[in-house]
């Protein structure tokens, strides 16, 4: 492990033939922070993440443009030292704009955004709605602001991409005031991939007209989003990425009396509930092992009853889902699977599918088992009622995209 920033002579001779006008994507969260300097014409990049942030085990791992792995240690594990770092290591290569992914950006932002001094205290301002992200989002803008001033920055929430859903769908079934006071409503997050992976199905496609997508995000946070004609009409996550599908250590939907019950019950307080259902819950909770399929699926396969129920619960609940977001399209082109579950567990595809039987799916299983790490197709048949897709998530690059339309670069 190094703790010095050193490039080769043949990365920097890479990069700048290679690197033309890059964008800078930073992805800043709680304790990680992910990143990705992208050419302009999205062909060529850089990535790397900071991860362990906040313990003394805090390091970057960097990816050259030649594929050579550097690892650099960040004594203390701040989020400020970890962006100086990581600004440090791509000075070089002289991007012209950085996009960062905003999580909350409540009913303001309806798009992406410029950074002004009014945006930033806006991403402040909702830490109430994002208490682990909105902070650490502003702490990348501002690590920017004070290495870079004149580096124009833009902001692409999560939440934008749903700002278009209908009342119907965003409203909850509360007293009035709680909406128009205090903004309490269905946002939706995951907004770059849903606009990514759907954007790119109505690309490759040979369906005409307009398209009606169900797009799954499945990774270690779970979102299904309803997409017509490009605009999202319905979501599963809500007023906190808490709502919706059963996820890694999520819980997804439960009854909203659950609180009072265990704190009645139970004599738990509103910060240990909140805990277990977004830390102690979803897959680990039911599975008892871990939140991440793989160790999941291997025990289920070895006969561990309470990992093959959480695949069951999981399989059934997005297949649910699934089936009453349809209701939000006027026509129903097909279902795009996405994040690490979606691309690489073909298993999984196929219960969810299994789930939705009165549907008249038809799946090739052959097709479906070949659509892994990272692979990009469709698993329909000619006589399905409806498109199936696998199509690998890019957020990092819609983010860059978005921030150069942002920016008038593009
Ligand atoms: P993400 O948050 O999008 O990185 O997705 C993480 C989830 O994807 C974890 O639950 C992983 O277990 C799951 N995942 C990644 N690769 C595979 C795989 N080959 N088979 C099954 N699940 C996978």
């Amino acid at each position: 492990m190094s703790d010095s920033v050193t490039t080769t002579f043949s990365d920097l001779n890479a990069g700048k033939s290679k690197l033309i006008n890059p964008t800078l994507v930073l992805n800043c969260g709680s304790s990680s922070i992910k990143y990705a300097l992208i050419s302009e014409d999205e062909s060529t990049r850089i990535t790397g993440l900071a991860e362990n942030l906040g313990l003394d085990t805090a390091r970057i791992k960097h990816t050259t443009l030649n594929g050579e792995k550097l690892e650099i240690t960040i004594p203390g594990g701040r989020h400020e030292l970890a962006l100086q770092k990581i600004l440090a290591l791509l000075e070089q290569y002289d991007f012209i704009a950085v996009g960062h992914r905003g999580v909350h950006g409540g009913r303001e932002y309806s798009e992406a955004v410029r950074v002004d001094e009014h945006v930033l205290s806006e991403v402040k301002r909702l830490k109430v709605l994002a208490p682990l992200h909105n902070p650490a989002n502003a702490l990348g803008i501002e690590a920017v602001q004070a290495i870079y001033p004149e580096i124009p920055q833009v902001v692409v929430f999560d939440t934008a991409f749903h700002q278009t859903m209908p009342a119907v769908a965003y409203r909850y079934p509360l007293p009035k005031s709680l909406y128009e006071e205090h903004k309490i409503r269905r946002y939706g997050f995951h907004g770059t991939s849903h606009a990514y992976v759907s954007e790119r199905a109505s690309e490759i496609t040979s369906a005409k007209g307009s398209h009606g997508w169900l797009t799954a995000h499945l990774g270690n946070g779970c979102s299904a989003t309803a997409v017509y004609d490009g605009e999202s009409l319905d979501t599963s996550m809500g007023l906190t990425p808490l709502e919706g599908l059963m996820m890694g250590t999520r819980c997804g939907d439960i009854d909203p009396s659950l609180h009072i019950h265990l704190k009645r019950q139970l004599g738990m307080s509103l910060e240990e509930i909140d805990k277990m259902l977004n830390s102690e819950s979803g897959l680990l909770g039911i599975s008892g092992l871990s939140n991440d399929l793989r160790t999941i699926e291997q025990a289920a396969n070895e006969g561990h009853k309470d990992a093959q129920l959480a695949i069951e619960m999981f399989c059934y609940r997005v297949g649910k889902y699934l089936a009453s977001l349809s209701c939000a399209l006027p026509e129903f082109t097909g279902i795009v699977f996405t994040g690490g579950i979606g691309e690489n567990s073909a298993t999984t595809r196929a219960s969810i599918l299994t789930v939705m039987r009165h549907f008249g799916i038809q799946f090739d299983e052959d097709k479906n088992a070949s659509l892994v790490g990272g692979a990009e197709g469709s698993l329909h048949t000619e006589d399905s009622s409806i498109e199936l897709w696998v199509i690998p998530t890019d957020e990092e690059c819609q983010i860059a995209k978005e921030t150069r339309q942002t920016l008038g670069l593009d």
